[in-house]
C-alpha cells in the first residue's frame, strides 16, 4: 500500500501547481483515492500520473497545502531540514545572533514552504502557531527540529494554537507548553526594550513584521509630537521616543494592550515622554481635533475575507482621512494595512482618496512593507500582505 492517498488533479487544473503555488483548491481536484480526511497528508498527481508535490489535506475551498514539490516521506528529518533552511535564511539576515535584536520570525508559513505554520522566537522561548490540522499534527517534529537546532540555548516552547486547534477539537496539554515553561520575557528590538507575554498576547505576543518600520520611524521623530494608533504594546511609540519624540500619545482600544505599552515605556525610562488612551480610534478622533507631527495609523485587518471588502474600503478611506486631518503642516503619516485581500495598488488608492477628502498636498516618500524575516515566495503573492505608505503632508 502507497503511504499516503493521491489527489489526481483536472488536466486544466495542473498549471498553478506546476508554477509552484501551494494551494490547490478543491475546483481543481479531479479523484480523491482513498479516504483522506482532514490533515492527512496526500500525494498529487496529474492526469498523466506524473507526481507534482505532497501536502496536508483538508476540507474546505484550499483542499491541500504544499509543502514539497519533491516526494518525501515526510518523517521527522524531512521537518528538520525544511527549519534548517529557514533558521539559515534568519542567520544571513543577522538575526539569529544579534546583541541588539533577539526576537525574529524564524518560519513565515508558505513563505518559508510550511503552509499553515508560524514559528517566532523570543530569545531562548520558541512560540509556533499553527494554522491547520495537518501543521498542528507535525507539531513534535517541529519541536525535535527546534531543539536540534538551538540546543540547550531552547528553553521553552510554546503552542499558540489553543484557540484554533481547540475548535477542531484536539486539546492543549502542559498549558499548550511543548517543552520548559516560561510565559513571558523582557526581550530586545533594536536597543529597545519590549516585555512580551506570549500567552496572553495577541498574535504571537508580538507584531515582529514591523521591525524595519518602527525603525524608519525613529529616525524622523526628533523633537516630534507623535500620535500612535491602534499601538498595541507600543512598539511604534517607543521608537520615536527612542528618536527623540517630545511626546508621543498611544491610543489603542485594548486597555491590556495600552497597559503593555506603559510597562515598555518604562522598561525603557521614557514614561515622562508617553501618555496612553484605552479607547476605540474612531471615538478618540471624534473627541479631539489636536494636531500632531507624525501620525501612525496601523489598524488590524478589516478584511480577512473578500466579501468584506467593500467595507473595508470604506474604513481605512475614513481612517486616512481623519488621519490627514490631524497631521500638521509638513508633518509625516505612517499609513499601513495587513489585510491580504486589500492589494498593494487599491492600499494606495484610498489613502490617495482619503488625501483628496482632507484636502491636503500629499507626497509619498517610503513604500514599505513587512521585515526580511517574512518572507514571500514569488509563486504566492497572496503571502504579501504587509503594505504601508510613508507620506509627507502639506
Ligand atoms: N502597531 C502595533 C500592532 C497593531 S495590532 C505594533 O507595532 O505592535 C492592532 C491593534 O489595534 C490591537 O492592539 C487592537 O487591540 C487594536 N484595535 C483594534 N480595533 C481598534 C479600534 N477600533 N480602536 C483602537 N484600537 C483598536
Amino acid at each position: 500500500m502507497e503511504k499516503f492517498a493521491k489527489i489526481i488533479l483536472h488536466p486544466k487544473k495542473e498549471r498553478s501547481l506546476k508554477l509552484f503555488h501551494p494551494w490547490v483548491f478543491s475546483g481543481a481536484v479531479a479523484k480523491a483515492d482513498g479516504n483522506s480526511s482532514e490533515g492527512d497528508i496526500v500525494e498529487i498527481f496529474t492526469h498523466e500520473g506524473e507526481y507534482l508535490a505532497t501536502g496536508h489535506f483538508h476540507n474546505g475551498s484550499i483542499k491541500v497545502r504544499i509543502f514539497s514539490f519533491e516526494k518525501t516521506d515526510a518523517d521527522e528529518n524531512f521537518w528538520l531540514n525544511k527549519l534548517q533552511d529557514a533558521y539559515r535564511l534568519r542567520k544571513s539576515l543577522g538575526l539569529t545572533e544579534n546583541k541588539n535584536t533577539n526576537l525574529y520570525r524564524l518560519v513565515n508559513g508558505e513563505g518559508d514552504g510550511l503552509p499553515g505554520l508560524i514559528i517566532d522566537i523570543y530569545g531562548s522561548v520558541a512560540v509556533i502557531q499553527t494554522h491547520t490540522l495537518g501543521m498542528h499534527r507535525e507539531k513534535q517534529n517541529l519541536l525535535a527540529g527546534l531543539k536540534s537546532i538551538y540546543g540547550p540555548k531552547l528553553e521553552a516552547v510554546y503552542d499558540k494554537s489553543a484557540d484554533t486547534m481547540g475548535k477542531q477539537g484536539v486539546q492543549q496539554v502542559n498549558n499548550g507548553f511543548l517543552s520548559g515553561e516560561i510565559r513571558e520575557k523582557t526581550l530586545v528590538e533594536n536597543n529597545i526594550l519590549f516585555n512580551v507575554n506570549w500567552v496572553e498576547g495577541q498574535k504571537t505576543g508580538f507584531f515582529i513584521d514591523q521591525r524595519e518600520n518602527r525603525k524608519l520611524l525613529e529616525n524622523y521623530s526628533a523633537g516630534k509630537k507623535v500620535l500612535n494608533t491602534f499601538s498595541y504594546s507600543g512598539g511604534f511609540s517607543m521608537y520615536a521616543l527612542k528618536g527623540g519624540a517630545s511626546l508621543v500619545h498611544s491610543v489603542d482600544s485594548s486597555k491590556k494592550a495600552v497597559e503593555l505599552s506603559d510597562i515598555n515605556a518604562r522598561l525603557n525610562g521614557f514614561e515622562e515622554r508617553h501618555s496612553v488612551f484605552a479607547i476605540d480610534v474612531f471615538d478618540f478622533m471624534k473627541k479631539s481635533d489636536e494636531k500632531y507631527d507624525i501620525i501612525i495609523l496601523d489598524p488590524p485587518a478589516f478584511a480577512k475575507h473578500l466579501s468584506a471588502v467593500e467595507n473595508a474600503m470604506a474604513g481605512y478611506r475614513n481612517l486616512n482621512t481623519e488621519g490627514f486631518r490631524r497631521v500638521s503642516k509638513g508633518g509625516m503619516l505612517f499609513t499601513f494595512s495587513c489585510s491580504q485581500v486589500i492589494d498593494r495598488g487599491l492600499f494606495r488608492k484610498l489613502v490617495f482618496q482619503a488625501a483628496a477628502q482632507a484636502k491636503r498636498n500629499v507626497r509619498i516618500i517610503h513604500q514599505l512593507s513587512q521585515g526580511p524575516d517574512h518572507p514571500v515566495s514569488i509563486y504566492h503573492p497572496e503571502g504579501e500582505y504587509l503594505k504601508g505608505l510613508v507620506l509627507v503632508v502639506d
